[in-house]
């Protein structure tokens, strides 16, 4: 079985994306224990449009690989695991997650730093959160729209409240690249980026039905709903017939 060299986790690789093997209590298990190290450690959930990306660009690519644990976010991950003969435990996709960590920190009194979305969104994802789940601490809260130049102020906020948890809601292209950017000097335990789910969480935006998810179509209610998201989704039938291809090396370390 494949190791994670560093946390000693089981991994599988897909396309040299070293996704990890631990299912959703496991996972929980793992980031309560990055908390209690107290050291920096960032948390990818990633689909296959990450990992085309990562093909296309190497400097995303190491981003990626550099992370300290990468879950499987997206039904298509799971399926070209599979696929490749080293299936992984389950899916775990990062609004779940989300909910997961905010029960765990209900027990342990985390704090937690939500930032990303519009400023009505997080605002209203924040008290619903925190009446949700009022024994954790949603400890700060700020929008993701702002440049670099205000990335030094941001991280400041940030660690005015020296939270034990960062969620970034920023879109793909950008949360992940900034917490690898600024992984050190924001210093948070655990940091992961979240995309769409304070939308979600606040009501702004709905979660595929149940019927979606079961039949793995959640990308195609998605689509419909939001039809701009159409060129960056044609990166999943290329993953699709990628992975049918060269079933093979799918899974191969490279
Ligand atoms: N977002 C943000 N700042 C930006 C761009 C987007 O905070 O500069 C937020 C946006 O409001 C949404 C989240 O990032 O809550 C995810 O956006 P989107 O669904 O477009 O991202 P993707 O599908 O690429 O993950």
């Amino acid at each position: 079985m494949e190791l994670n060299q560093r946390t000693q986790f089981p991994i599988v690789h897909i396309f040299g994306i070293p996704f990890s093997k631990l299912n959703m209590n496991e996972t929980v298990r793992y980031l309560t224990d990055a908390v209690q190290s107290g050291r920096p450690h960032q948390v990818i959930t990633a689909n296959p449009i990450m990992v085309m990306a990562a093909m296309e660009d190497p400097a995303y690519k190491t981003m990626m690989q550099n992370a300290d644990i990468i879950v499987p976010d997206g039904s298509g991950i799971v399926w070209a695991a599979k696929t490749g003969g080293d299936p992984v435990a389950e899916r775990v996709t990062g609004f779940d997650l989300v909910h997961e960590l905010l029960k765990a920190g209900e027990n342990y009194r985390w704090k937690f730093y939500l930032l990303g979305s519009t400023p009505e969104v997080i605002q209203e994802a924040a008290e619903r959160l925190q009446m949700q789940y009022p024994a954790a601490i949603i400890a700060g809260y700020r929008d993701g729209y702002f440049g670099p130049d205000q990335d030094d102020e941001v991280i400041e906020g940030i660690q005015a409240v020296s939270p034990d948890i960062l969620f970034v809601a920023r879109g793909a292209d950008t949360q992940e690249p900034w917490i690898a950017r600024y992984k050190e000097r924001l210093g948070v335990p655990v940091m992961m980026g979240v995309g769409g789910t304070f939308d979600v969480v606040s009501g702004k935006t709905k979660r595929a039905p149940k019927a979606f998810q079961k039949l793995r179509l959640e990308w195609l209610y998605r689509l419909l709903r939001e039809p701009t998201r159409f060129k960056r989704m044609l990166a999943l039938p290329k993953f699709a017939v990628k992975v049918l291809r060269e079933k093979e090396n799918v899974t191969k370390p490279s």
